[in-house]
């Protein structure tokens, strides 16, 4: 596709030097095809104007510019051509009238050269701290979009990247329609990652040495290194922020806010100590919360299948079973063996039907089923007496073939019958419960009986809770058997301690077999090492206390896109209670003594006013070095030596959770709730759902009225970016280059940009060096756009203005134009759909305006008389096209719009007078209501003229392969339409009062004639003829020879050449600008 106004392939270029209009171009001076075949972006200012004339002749002026093999001739003077040559020092024996053509003019550079320019560009910004004084000089209320702090730990990545860019494009948007904006950037400090890459940092002699204190102040320096590093990063893209004033998880001001939330959640009685299982890492030694976790591909368990002997049936159905007794036995599966010394029950579903079925052990050379890697358990091996298994029915089959036994049914049962059986635990003997557990027991695997240990397990727990059941579970922070497990003491019960219990079923031959399990596992996220679920004291948030509140708030936020309120709604309406401590150093203390005798932990409004004042003046710091007594508050100051302050940190999802009261309910400019939150899709269990129960549970109200979320950045084949892949795109060197600069060149911020806007990011967005390069494809054809604009505005004034009344029509069509596509493009702003807004860009400024207005512009331009209306009002169009282009790509290419401001060869006022000094200076254009209000008529017209003058391009091109024509200026076309409202229409353009309206200077011909009839000689001998059609009408058309001769000036053919004496050479248009401007006219000419 040949669209852009420069010359870009050396096809194209062919295709240029076949014409006339380049063999003259090559006649006069053969330096110009070296010119070409260099490449324009060496040369300096003027010369590279050149192409800029020449870049029309090839359009393809098929609708929105598909297709390309059509190239068409167009034509421009001769004297064009001379001037240029003479610009460049070349022979003057050529265009006497040279001086009388207005040349585009300007030193805005066609190549962006944005590793350089931008930053001088940003540098520009910083020093006139254009940000601030625009927002404030606003008068409008303010817009906030609130910060999601990313992780201070490591560089940045491209999620990053189209997270702030994203939010920035928002930001500047809004400064555009006169927001007082006020963007507080922010950080995430404390936590695992960052202790963890401290403590790796040091010898294990040193680790041991090391004092909390100690570890906490190289963990706050090493953040703080890492925030700078984010901050420098975050500032190329082109983000603007209060970067002098961020907010950090780890000052003061935020911890003490932070405090607050957690008391007054407390005070509410949302929060609760209490021994639970949880989320537990074993090789972090600290509980996880869901966030934390991740669920690897392939992680294979050890699952066996056991029997638990009966002892009893319950006392409801005595003699149910009593005929089986006592070799009947309970079959469980389980995949964690080693939570077995922790079984306090075997719960059933009491909607399930069970069975007692007898084992017939088949003949060894039978039991072919069992797979290889499958061991058989010493229930199956030794027992040869009679012996009898309850089993969920439907499960009968798949466990004989498992098993390779057989079963024979002896009774049919509700499960509900087994409650209050009672078993002896396999390990210590004691007399257990069967109970009724819920719908989480199925026949998808397993027995359909599942062993339950509470503290171990979720479900468990909860079952556990409603029997009254102990919660055991004797593992400790490493991952070990504690004492409580008996002989297991002290293995590892994702290791030796696994393999132990199950051989020590096997020896109490109530092991049936055992068998490798692949299924998702809960991973620790940091360490990549698997977690165990365990019951531990632990401070929790109580959910269920205000989750109506939370689901009640949910559906007041706007939520985009739409689906994200699902996601968002099945989170929170299935989450359990938040544990929110931490046994860390690194993080924001849980303010809370404890008695030491009786362990009853003290919080209240006192100790936590008084540890929010000191940490708000110390940091927390204080808690780890101050004495108990100093921190516990007057009243409770006698006391002190009865209370110990406690160990646990925060998770540190309550620390960036807490952000809109340290943040938007503290800072200046700010409100709450913020307007917007904008985060990936993984925040919805994360900061999106940690902010909204911290901000329900102490304020009753969502922290933001509006939630975008964005997807991940995935490679060009939609695979996920990794290391040893080596597919990983980093937003540093899509902007300042890597080290092969030939391979990774420096495509600058606004083309990284660019790509953000391009992506619908309400999915997973791709991003690879191919799309980067037809993204910078676009950038430069946009850039080119721009240039021409600016280079023929360079005598302008806004004094020069036409009014809108006295502009052709077809500049009031192409203000028609702009002012719907500006009005669009606000639409998509305001609904976040950027990847609309870069469709439309792509399409109206680059393919349809090139194609069309600015096309037939240049004759205007040229050689319409410097200060005639004709080109007056054009220049008029082009100014509104330039500060209205500006303006809508400013929110996305920041650096490209204020270049372009920088480059303005006029002034521009903003709305108290004053010139603009930078393209955020101005406001978003609003178009003239009149633009919008051209008759439906004439829209109608207009746009039937626009495609009427596309099949009259293929036919000049075919006139042009027949070598009826060299250039499109050597034709005439006819038209003719039975349709007698059309012809009229047409016979009227032909007239033009303006001759800008003139029909053949629309298709950029010499002549175009309205015939009356086709019966006649003319239009059957016409050589190259072609019809349009649509409802509205049917046109034929012909193309033929021009008549008269070749204006010197102009090119364009007319019988008038050779009437006016003085200028035998001359058409009349050019006679008469040449009489209103005699010779020598300076415009243009160096
Ligand atoms: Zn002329």
């Amino acid at each position: 596709m040949e669209v852009a106004p420069l010359l870009k392939s050396s096809a194209a270029a062919a295709t240029l030097f076949n014409s006339g209009e380049a063999k003259f171009a090559l006649r006069v001076s053969s330096s110009l095809v070296s010119c070409r075949r260099i490449g324009f972006g060496r040369q300096n200012a003027s010369f590279i104007i050149w192409p800029v004339l020449f870049a029309r002749p090839l359009t393809t002026d098929l609708p929105h510019g598909c297709g390309g093999s059509e190239s068409k001739r167009r034509a421009r003077g001769p004297v064009m051509a001379a001037a240029k040559k003479a610009s460049d020092g070349g022979i003057k024996e050529e265009g006497k009238y040279k001086h009388t053509v207005d040349l585009p003019k300007t030193t805005f550079g066609m190549r962006a050269n944005a590793v350089v320019r931008e930053p001088e560009i940003q540098k520009l910004w910083e020093e006139n701290q254009v940000f601030k004084r625009v927002s404030d000089r606003n008068t409008g209320r303010s817009f906030v979009l609130h910060d999601g702090p990313p992780y201070a730990n490591g560089s940045l990545h491209m999620g990053h990247a189209l997270n702030k860019i994203l939010k920035d494009i928002i930001n500047r948007y809004k400064l555009l329609r006169n927001y007082r904006v006020n963007f507080v950037p922010g950080w995430d400090c404390h936590g695992l990652p960052i202790e963890l890459k401290v403590l790796q940092s040091m010898d294990e002699d040193t680790r041991r040495e090391l004092k909390p204190l100690k570890l906490r102040e190289k963990a706050a320096k090493f953040a703080k290194n890492t925030v700078n590093i984010q901050m420098n990063s975050f500032k190329r893209f082109g983000v603007w922020a209060d970067w002098d004033a961020p907010y950090l998880t780890l000052f003061p001001e935020y911890e003490a806010a932070q405090i607050e939330v957690f008391g007054k959640m407390a005070l509410k009685g949302y929060i609760y100590r209490g021994r639970k299982p949880v989320h537990w890492s074993p090789s972090s030694r600290t509980a996880l919360a869901e966030a934390e976790l991740e669920y690897p591909e392939g992680h294979i368990s050890k699952s066996i299948y056991a029997t638990f002997k009966i002892i009893s049936s319950s006392s409801a159905s005595p003699q149910l079973v009593e005929e089986f007794l006592p070799d009947l036995y309970l079959a469980i599966w389980t995949t964690t063996p080693w939570t077995i010394p922790a079984n306090a029950a075997v719960a059933v579903n009491p909607e399930l039907e069970y069975v007692v079925a007898e084992l017939h052990h088949a003949p060894e050379d039978v039991t072919a089923p069992l797979r290889k890697q499958t061991k058989v358990g010493g229930f199956l091996k030794f027992s040869d007496t009679k012996c009898f298994v309850i089993v969920a029915s439907e499960l009968v089959p798949a466990l004989e073939s498992k098993w390779g036994v057989k079963f024979a049914v002896h009774k049919i049962f509700p499960g509900s019958c087994l409650e209050n059986f009672r078993y002896a635990h396999p390990i210590s003997g004691k007399e257990c419960p069967v109970v009724l557990g819920g719908d989480y027991i199925t026949t998808e695997s397993g027995t359909g009986l599942v062993h339950t240990a509470p503290g171990h397990g979720q479900e468990d727990y909860i079952t556990g809770i409603k029997y009254g059941l102990p919660i055991i579970s004797p593992v400790d922070d490493e991952g070990k058997f504690t004492e409580e497990a008996g002989e297991f003491n002290g293995l590892e019960v994702l290791g030796a301690g696994n393999v132990a219990i199950v051989k020590y079923l096997d020896e109490q031959l109530s092991l049936v077999l055992e068998e490798p399990y692949k299924h998702k596992y809960p991973y620790d996220w940091r360490t990549k090492k698997p977690t165990i679920f365990r019951a531990t004291e632990q401070w929790f948030a109580s959910v269920d206390g205000f989750r109506d509140m939370a689901m009640d708030a949910i559906g007041k936020v706007n939520w985009i896109p739409t689906q994200a309120k699902n996601r968002i709604v099945a989170m929170t309406a299935s989450r359990s209670d938040w544990c929110i401590s931490r046994q860390r150093t690194w993080g924001v203390p849980i303010p809370v003594f404890y008695h030491v005798h009786s362990k009853e932990p003290l919080i209240s409004e006192e100790t936590i006013a008084h540890v929010k004042d000191i940490v708000s003046k110390k940091g927390s710091d204080a808690w780890w070095y101050m004495s108990t007594e100093d921190l516990l508050p007057e009243k409770y100051r006698q006391n002190a030596s009865e209370y110990y302050k406690g160990t646990d940190t925060m998770d540190v999802w309550f620390d960036s959770g807490s952000s809109w009261a340290a943040v938007l309910g503290k800072r200046d400019g700010l409100c709450f709730p913020a307007d917007l939150y904008l985060e990936g899709s993984d925040q919805h269990r994360g900061w999106f759902q940690s902010s909204l129960l911290t901000s329900i549970a102490a304020t009753g109200i969502a922290p933001y009225s509006c939630v975008v979320t964005h997807g991940f950045v995935l490679d060009e084949k939609g695979m996920k970016m990794s290391k040893s892949l080596g597919n990983v795109v980093d937003p540093d060197v899509v902007i300042s280059g890597g080290k092969n600069t030939k391979d990774q060149p420096g495509y600058g911020a606004d083309v990284l940009r660019l790509w953000v806007s391009s992506v619908d990011y309400t999915g997973d967005v791709l991003i690879g060096p191919q799309i980067l390069r037809q993204m910078s494809d676009m950038y430069r054809k946009l850039r080119g756009t721009l240039r021409f604009l600016l280079s023929n505005l360079h005598d302008w004034n806004l004094e020069n203005t036409v009014s809108y009344t006295k502009l052709p029509k077809i500049d009031q069509y192409a203000l028609y134009q702009l002012g719907n596509i500006v009005e669009t493009i606000k639409d998509n702003y305001e609904l976040y759909q950027f990847y609309k807004i870069y469709q439309i860009i792509q399409r109206f400024t680059i393919v349809d305006l090139s194609n069309f207005y600015l096309d037939v512009a240049k004759d205007r331009l040229y050689v319409g008389g410097t200060t005639s209306l004709n080109r007056r009002s054009c220049q008029t169009v082009l100014a509104e096209h330039l500060i209205s282009i500006v303006s809508v790509i400013a929110p996305i290419l920041p650096h490209l719009a204020e270049d372009v401001w920088q480059y303005l060869p006029f002034e521009y006022a903003t709305e108290d007078g004053s010139a603009a000094k930078f393209a955020f200076e101005i406001k978003w254009p609003v178009p003239n209501k009149r633009w919008l209000q051209m008759p439906a008529d004439d829209v109608d017209f207009w746009s039937l003229i626009l495609e009427l003058r596309s099949e009259v391009n293929k036919i000049l091109e075919n006139a042009r392969v027949g070598k009826l024509i060299g250039s499109s200026l050597e034709a005439k076309v006819y038209l003719h339409s039975s349709d007698a409202g059309v012809a009229s229409r047409l016979q009227e353009l032909c007239l033009a009062e303006n001759e800008a309206d003139a029909l053949h200077r629309i298709f950029i011909t010499s002549q175009v004639e309205v015939l009356d009839s086709l019966n006649t000689d003319l239009s059957t001998r016409m050589p190259h003829t072609g019809k349009y059609s649509d409802p509205r009408s049917e046109i034929w058309i012909g193309v033929a020879r021009a008549d008269g001769s070749k204006c010197e000036r102009c090119w364009n053919y007319t019988t008038q050449v050779g009437s006016f004496p003085e200028h035998p050479t001359l058409c009349a248009r050019c006679y008469d600008v040449i009489n209103i401007h005699p010779l020598p006219a300076a415009a243009g000419v160096s």
